[in-house]
């Protein structure tokens, strides 16, 4: 099969049920052909087109001509522990991103990529060091938890957009993605088991309430005060860290649905006992959970608190009114931890 042909035609991966039925049209079959496509590579998640028995021989010898996935598995690296897996994949164009998944129990949650690189540049992240290269289409973020669904022997329980990437600077392509991972018709995941992770684009968070979505929303504060999140976090310029706390309110207020606070905890940057204390005084009327991620270094310049230290701030925590729970990352051998990801395509 020539790939010059198959370059005509964009992915199937990614495609709606409209789509899919204008694309059968467009090969002179009827709309319900599409139909029959989009349950073929969503919800039995088959990417063998002469496996689709429903369809027509002549339809299925013309699918042939027609790419399935926008990604390409390149390698995958297990960490020691063997409960995490990081995903390299290529992009049609040549580009490189990076999907993890990790295991605990019987709970098996992937972490998606959004864009190539970043531009938000927080800078304790090594997917920041690449700079901002493009934004994923829905079929590339679809595709990540196809691929993964079909290499993991596990069910894939709960997906996070908190891969390399801001979501919300991709915003119609996420949510579009999300939509198809929840699409009742197709992968059919839960809404609840879905969350999508910003840094804080306030105007996208407002967008998001507006919009009633249905998705959980995580926000990564990593700071008290717009001082202190701005030496890290230089989005805090823009969109302040007062505007953030009270879009983050009026969301969790609108919603009824609890935020998810992520708070990557750096040695002598955030992590004093009057930071626990201004964070309880922060989200204490808020409906929260506060999730503390120890740093994964990437570099010399932030350092992981000591244990002693994590213990003594969430010590400092037992009495916040909202869930506190603390993320020991697990891949960090294969630098699969948050804010570790990141590719070169050299
Ligand atoms: S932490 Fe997230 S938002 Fe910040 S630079 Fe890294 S990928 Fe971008």
């Amino acid at each position: 099969m020539s790939d010059v042909l198959k370059l005509k035609y964009k992915p199937l991966i990614g495609q709606t049920i409209p789509d899919l039925e204008s694309f059968a049209e467009s090969q002179g079959e009827k709309p319900f052909r599409g139909r029959q496509l989009f349950d073929w590579i969503y919800r039995q998640q088959v990417d063998d087109v002469s496996a689709m028995t429903d369809l027509s021989k002549p339809f299925r010898e013309k699918l042939a001509n027609v790419p399935i996935h926008p990604l390409k598995m390149i390698t995958e690296d297990v960490s020691v522990s063997k409960q995490t897996q990081k995903i390299l994949f290529e992009l049609l164009d040549g580009n490189l991103l990076e999907s993890v998944l990790m295991k605990e129990g019987n709970r098996i949650t992937i972490c998606l990529s959004t864009q190539v690189g970043c531009a938000v540049d927080c800078d304790f992240c090594a997917t920041a060091k690449m700079g901002f290269i493009k934004n994923l289409t829905t079929g590339e973020i679809v595709d990540q938890f196809l691929q993964l669904q079909k290499m993991s022997e596990q069910k894939i329980t709960n997906v996070v957009f908190m891969g390399m990437g801001e979501p919300f600077l991709n915003y119609k392509n996420s949510i579009a993605a999300a939509d198809l991972l929840h699409h009742s018709k197709g992968i059919n995941m839960a809404a609840w088991r879905i969350t999508i992770s910003t840094a804080g684009v306030v105007p996208k968070i407002r967008q998001f309430s507006e919009e009633q979505q249905p998705y959980k929303l995580a926000v990564s504060l990593n700071g008290t005060t717009q001082n202190q999140r701005l030496k890290t976090m230089p989005i805090t310029e823009t969109h302040s860290f007062s505007n953030l706390i009270k879009a983050s309110k009026d969301y969790a207020y609108n919603s009824r649905n609890r935020i998810t606070f992520e708070y990557v905890l750096m040695d002598g940057i955030n992590d004093q006992p009057k930071d626990a204390e201004q964070l309880i005084q922060l989200l204490g009327s808020i409906e929260c959970k506060l999730n503390m991620i120890p740093y994964n270094e990437i570099g010399d310049v932030y350092r992981r608190p000591s244990d002693e230290k994590i213990e003594a701030f969430m010590k400092s925590l037992k009495r916040a009114p909202f869930p506190v729970t603390v993320r020991w990352s697990k891949g960090t051998d294969i630098d699969a931890g948050c804010g570790q990801l990141v590719t070169s395509s050299t």
